[in-house]
């Protein structure tokens, strides 16, 4: 969908890199590397290692199921505590306020693969991939993500109070307290403890900057063809299930993000959270796409790779084979024949057998 706004259209990009998020980058890094040294030379306790994996994983649920499922999509309902808990586990990932990031997002989806894209793959893998973090913003997607409808997020107190603190939310939530409980609790190095948050919080902006480039660049179209995003099983294990990108793109209210991550949820960890949720009765409401909605979006938009579709194109009439020729055996010669003439046999032969 194209910036409709003339004026904005004609502004000129100037290109232009973002030194403060390069510097936070690079110090980011530089502790992350430190990070996997500690763990290489045997310098991180046991626990530190089991607590960086679970405030890992806490992190990725907060970006998936939380900012992603549940707030950019309102693909399922939840309880307040449960929405209070995707909050701080968005927190904990330190990848901006559930607002900011809901925002890039819905702007991604309004905007795809245009210059209001704040990822947009034309601009290369390299920029789609990580590049958009450090270079300023085209004049089209800051119009379009001052007029992209935030309103359920600004109205909710909770997602509201998380975007006005979110500095020292920042300060106290994602780098002091998983820093401080290793350190408090079972006498982990202040250091080790501050790198391995910091190879944590690479790891889960990682999950995401994977998916921005890889899964607009290559790999199957199954449910949309004209769309950029495709189908990617690497990803969708990175990301614990956020690789179906054509289905995602196709169908975004759909909790599942993937149209078998219910019954496989080897396919999905975060379709398998949210139903584990939903059992105990913390989220309920989950929107799907129905099989018909699945079957008839595969066969007017899909590339033919979905197996509805490999399975209808093989269910074709004679007249779809009139221009193509087959060699076949007729009378012990062989004969080059139309597939149509071919087709008319079998259909005799087969009215034969039932007169028979
Ligand atoms: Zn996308
Ligand atoms: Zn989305």
């Amino acid at each position: 969908m194209p910036s409709n706004d003339a004026k904005v259209n004609e502004k000129k990009y100037k290109y232009e890199i973002l030194w403060f998020m390069v510097s936070m980058g690079t110090l980011i890094s530089i502790e992350s590397i430190l990070g996997i040294y500690y763990i290489s030379v045997g310098k991180v306790l046991t626990k530190t290692l089991f607590f960086s994996l679970a405030t890992f994983l806490i992190g990725g649920i907060g970006a998936g199921p939380g900012a992603h499922r549940f707030f950019s999509h309102h693909a399922y309902k939840a309880t307040r505590q449960f929405k209070i808990f995707l909050i701080f586990a968005q927190q904990i990932s330190g990848m901006k306020s559930v607002i900011s990031w809901c925002q890039i997002h819905r702007v991604h989806h309004k905007f795809s693969d245009t210059e209001a894209d704040p990822t947009n793959i034309k601009r290369g893998l390299f920029f789609s991939f990580f590049g958009w973090l450090f270079i300023a913003p085209t004049p089209q997607y800051i119009y379009e993500s001052n007029r992209i409808d935030l309103d359920d997020l600004f109205s909710d107190s909770d997602v509201a109070f998380q975007y006005k603190h979110y500095s020292k939310l920042y300060i106290a939530i994602t780098m002091l307290l998983p820093t401080i409980i290793p350190t408090l609790i079972w006498n982990e190095s202040i250091y080790v403890a501050f790198s391995m948050n910091m190879l944590k919080m690479s790891l889960n902006f990682l999950q995401l900057l994977v998916g921005n480039g890889f899964v607009h660049w290559d790999g199957p179209k199954p449910y949309d063809a004209t769309s950029t995003a495709t189908d990617n099983v690497l990803y969708n294990f990175i990301t614990l299930g956020e690789g179906f990108h054509n289905y995602h793109h196709t169908f975004p209210f759909d909790y599942r993000n993937n149209e078998f991550s219910s019954l496989w949820y080897v396919n999905s960890l975060s379709t398998f959270f949210i139903d584990l949720c939903g059992l105990f009765g913390l989220v309920y409401d989950k929107k799907i796409a129905t099989p018909e909605m699945i079957r008839r979006r595969v066969l007017k938009t899909g590339d033919g790779s979905h197996w509805i579709a490999k399975r209808k194109a093989l269910k074709t009439n004679e007249n779809d084979y009139s221009d193509e020729n087959v060699v076949r055996s007729v009378n012990g010669s062989l004969k080059l024949e139309s597939i149509a003439e071919v087709m008319k046999d079998v259909k005799i032969l087969q009215e034969k057998l039932v007169c028979s």
